[in-house]
Formats: C-alpha cells, structure tokens, sequence
C-alpha cells in the first residue's frame, strides 16, 4: 500500500525536526519545507538519502505548491523564540497569517488534514493559573510579542473559520515551552541562554528577579502529544505541556547545578511583557488523547545538555546575538 503523504513546514526547525523523525519512523512519506530562516538543514541531512522523504527550500508565506497527493499538513513554520520574532516581526506576522491561509488553502485543495502550531502565547500574559482552553488571554496586540501573539491568534481564528465554513479538517494544538536536542544555542530562549552561558564560564542571566514561571516539556512528550492530536477526532484547541512549574530562578539554580559552573545568577531587567506565569492545564489532553508527560526535567536536562555539549568547541563559544 502507498505510504501517506505528509508536508512538514518548518521542517528544519527544532520541533519540525523530531516531527520528520517520528513521521519517518511511523512509515510516512514525509515532505519537509523551509526557508531556513531560523532552522538549520543539519537538524534534517540525516533524512535526505531515505527515499520517503523530500525537501522544499520554500517560504510559505508565497504561494505554496506541492505536486501529488497529500493526506496530512503540519504547519510549524515560525520563528518562535522572543529574540528571533523581535529580530524579524514582519516575517512572524506573514507567516502566521499568510502562511497559514497558503496551507489551509493548500490543504483543502487537497482535501488533507492540517494541524497547524499555536501557543501559550495566545493566553498573552495569563491572569489565570493554570491556563486551561477556555481562557481568552491577556494580550498587549502592540507590544514587541503582538506580532508573534497575533500572528497566532489570527492563523486559529482562519483555522477555525475554513474547518466550519469549508469543512476542512482541522486541529489546533496550543504548545507551552518545549526543549531538547536541536535547539539553536543562540535562539535567545532560556534554556539554551543559559547552559550555553554555563559551558562559556559566562555568568547565568536571570532577566526581573526570576520570581517569573514556566513550565518545560521535553520534546518527545510533545512530538507525542501532536502525534496524538493529529489523528484523534478533536477539533478544538488542546494544550500540549509540562504542568510542572518552576520560576526562572530556581530553573537557572538547576542548571549551575547539572553544569557544575562555577558561574553565579546575575540580574538583568525583565523584557516588555514577558509573561509572569504559564503553566499548561493538561486535562483535555488527558482526556482526549490519553496523553500526559513521561520525561521528568531532570532526566530531560540531562539528554538535552549533552546533546548541547557535544557541539564543537567554536560553536558554543561563538555568540551571534
Ligand atoms: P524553530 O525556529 O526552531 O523552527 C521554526 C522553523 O520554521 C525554522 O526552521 C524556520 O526556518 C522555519 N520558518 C520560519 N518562517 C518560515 C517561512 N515563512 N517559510 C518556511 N519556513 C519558515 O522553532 P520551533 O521551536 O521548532 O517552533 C516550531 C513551531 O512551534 C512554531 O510555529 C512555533 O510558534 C511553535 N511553538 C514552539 C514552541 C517551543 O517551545 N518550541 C512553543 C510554542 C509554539
Ligand atoms: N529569560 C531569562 N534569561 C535569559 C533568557 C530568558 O531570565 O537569558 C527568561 C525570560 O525573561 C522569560 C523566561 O526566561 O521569563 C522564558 O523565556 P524564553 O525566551 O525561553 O521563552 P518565553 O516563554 O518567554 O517565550
């Protein structure tokens, strides 16, 4: 029988990445597309001589043309860390808009399923704890995080609107923090902000006093999660997190202490609307998906710091800010 025919946009990025994988693993024929404007092709050249995958140097934000068949999109494409949509608002608010509208327009050409990636950031700056689906969010549209936040609202908003209008069949899956293997060192989030300040002896920056939370999801839970997603039948918003919270004090705490730096914490002021609390409900993945995390932070620090440490030498101390 042909295997199914899955797009990856965003494939070269750090979750797009493992998604390749498990699809690979579950004998799809997996179609990745990027335009490398955060990812890197090394996270994928492990792929490229299997003959059930493709590549596509593409920006989704254009037109988006696949030849064939096509039974399942995930849509990932989208700078994702504070540092990188700052760097790049224009891009982030394309991509989450016209991006999105290119393969929900794609996907009901080809009468395929899309699942497409939101965000904790839809609840904005959370006024409520934990944050559960049915809360609408706390967003500032005009601060430096309304052209990602939006971005993400808005591609729901259009995803909602083809699966009732057009009958398109639709999934929204609300990440919260995720980290592991692959995560580019100097994509300014916090985890790879600070064990690549441990492994250069650079003091630890705490951004506000770090009384700040978050709550951290090793990636395989959430390739997980969104695996699980895609093939149940729920078309509504489903949270994708680690409800396990922890402030960003204590998180750098944790990491002087998996490194074995000598380094200290050193405080810097808090960025605009950095949220002050996020933390995941899980029970509709609970309950829909049977779904809950498995990998513990400790035993997810350690994989993702030694994945972090094997990196060349010039690499990690090369800072590209
Ligand atoms: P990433 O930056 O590693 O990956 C994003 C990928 O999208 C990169 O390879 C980039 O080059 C590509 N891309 C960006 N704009 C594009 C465009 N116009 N056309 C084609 N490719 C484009 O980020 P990530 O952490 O892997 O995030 C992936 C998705 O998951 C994003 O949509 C992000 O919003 C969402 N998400 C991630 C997290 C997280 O904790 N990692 C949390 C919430 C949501
Ligand atoms: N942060 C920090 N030091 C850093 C980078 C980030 O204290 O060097 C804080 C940041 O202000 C936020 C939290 O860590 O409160 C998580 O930031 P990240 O950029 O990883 O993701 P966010 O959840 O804010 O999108």
């Amino acid at each position: 029988m042909a295997k199914k025919r899955i797009l990856i946009t965003g494939a070269a990025g750090f979750l797009g990445s493992h998604l390749c994988d498990r699809f690979i693993k579950e004998d799809f024929h997996v179609i990745g597309m990027d335009n490398l404007i955060t990812g890197e092709l090394r996270n994928i050249e492990h792929l490229f001589h299997l003959e059930n995958f493709e590549f596509y140097h593409h920006d989704v934000s254009k037109f988006v043309h696949i030849p064939g068949k096509l039974d399942y999109i995930l849509h990932f494409a989208s700078p994702a860390s504070p540092i990188d949509y700052l760097k790049i608002p224009i891009q982030t608010l394309k991509v989450g808009s016209l991006g999105t509208h290119n393969l929900l327009g794609l996907a009901k050409a080809k009468h395929a399923r899309i699942l497409v990636a939101s965000t904790s950031e839809v609840y904005g700056d959370p006024i409520v704890s934990p944050q559960s689906e049915e809360y609408w969010g706390n967003v500032n549209p005009i601060g430096p995080r309304g052209v990602y936040d939006e971005a993400k609202r808005f591609q729901e908003a259009m995803t909602m609107a083809y699966h009732t209008f057009h009958k398109l069949e639709t999934r929204i899956v609300r990440i919260f923090n995720t980290y592991g293997p692959r995560m580019r060192l100097n994509d300014g989030r916090v985890l790879p902000a600070f064990i690549g300040q441990a492994l250069r002896g650079e003091d630890l920056t705490v951004f506000g006093d770090g009384s700040q939370t978050r709550s951290f999801c090793y990636v395989d839970d959430q390739v997980d999660g969104i695996y699980r997603l895609l093939f149940s039948d729920y078309t509504q918003p489903v949270n994708i997190g680690n409800p396990d919270e922890i402030t960003i004090k204590q998180f750098g705490e944790e990491i002087i202490k998996l490194t074995g730096t000598k380094q200290k914490l050193v405080y810097h002021d808090l960025p605009v609307d950095d949220p002050k609390q996020r933390r995941p409900d899980i029970s509709k993945a609970r309950a829909i998906l049977g779904w809950e995390p498995k990998v513990n932070r400790t035993e997810g620090l350690k994989i993702t710091y030694a994945y972090f440490n094997s990196l060349p030498e010039k690499e990690i101390l090369h800072k590209d800010f």
